[in-house]
């Protein structure tokens, strides 16, 4: 299995205040496959992603992805794993202004030493961004940007890709454009993907669903 999820539990601490977002949260997922995670805003999707990239660690319980802790309790260890195992795609793109596209899909792969030119080449041509590489994320429209993303997180082919509301910015047409790059793109390459979303439409595109209510997975 490629990701396992056992038993997490994470609360916030604010002064006296502890919030328990998740209650024991356990799944796992196969290398390849797709999952779906949808939940009322609030119900800790953006919280379960974070902790599963290696973002943030949880309260108790552990999470795996290819057998290595990502819930490891060292910064540095957790950043190592993310870099080679993991590629991140969130709803407001975040994108590195100050660098081109081409740049910005390379910068990760770099930093992680899993640069492959011919890789990042190909990859480009697929996702159509081959005309923009030279341009800024901001002379971009949405959907171009997101697509942007979705190359950088596939850059270092990691074996997992965790996105969160990726297409909660754009609109329908353009949303269903972008759902549709990244599903054929993760399923060509393999690679398992992991996905929050709200339209229970774009959910069923996926080979699995599941809902978090109350902490847990319904
Ligand atoms: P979702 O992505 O499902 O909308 P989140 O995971 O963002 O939900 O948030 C779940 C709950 O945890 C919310 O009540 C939110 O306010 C709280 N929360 C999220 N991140 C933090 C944080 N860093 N500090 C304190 N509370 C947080
Ligand atoms: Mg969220």
């Amino acid at each position: 299995m490629l990701l396992n999820v056992q038993e997490v539990w994470k609360s916030y601490v604010s002064g006296a205040d502890e919030a328990e977002v998740l209650r024991g949260v356990t799944f796992t997922l196969e290398a390849g496959h797709s999952l779906a995670l949808m939940g009322e805003s609030g119900s800790g999707k953006s919280t379960l992603l974070h902790l599963i990239a290696g973002l943030d660690v949880p309260s108790s319980g552990s999470i795996e992805v290819k057998g290595c802790v990502m819930s490891h309790p060292r910064d540095t260890e957790r950043a190592a794993l993310r870099r080679s195992l993991v590629g991140v795609i969130f709803q407001q793109f975040n994108l590195i202004p100050s660098l081109t596209v081409a740049a910005n899909i390379r910068f990760q792969a770099q930093l992680a030493g899993r640069f492959d030119e011919k890789w990042c080449a190909e990859l480009t041509e697929r996702i159509g961004l081959k005309e923009h590489l030279g341009k800024y994320p901001e002379s971009l429209s949405g959907g171009q940007q997101q697509r942007v993303a979705i190359a950088r997180a596939l850059a270092a082919k990691p074996a997992l890709v965790l996105a969160d509301e990726p297409t909660g910015n754009l609109d329908e047409a353009t949303a269903q454009n972008v759902l549709d790059l990244l599903l054929s793109i993760t399923r060509e390459t393999e690679t398992a993907l992991l996905m929050v979303t709200h339209s229970s439409k774009h959910a069923e595109a996926l080979g699995q669903q599941m809902t978090l209510r109350n902490g847990q997975i319904a």
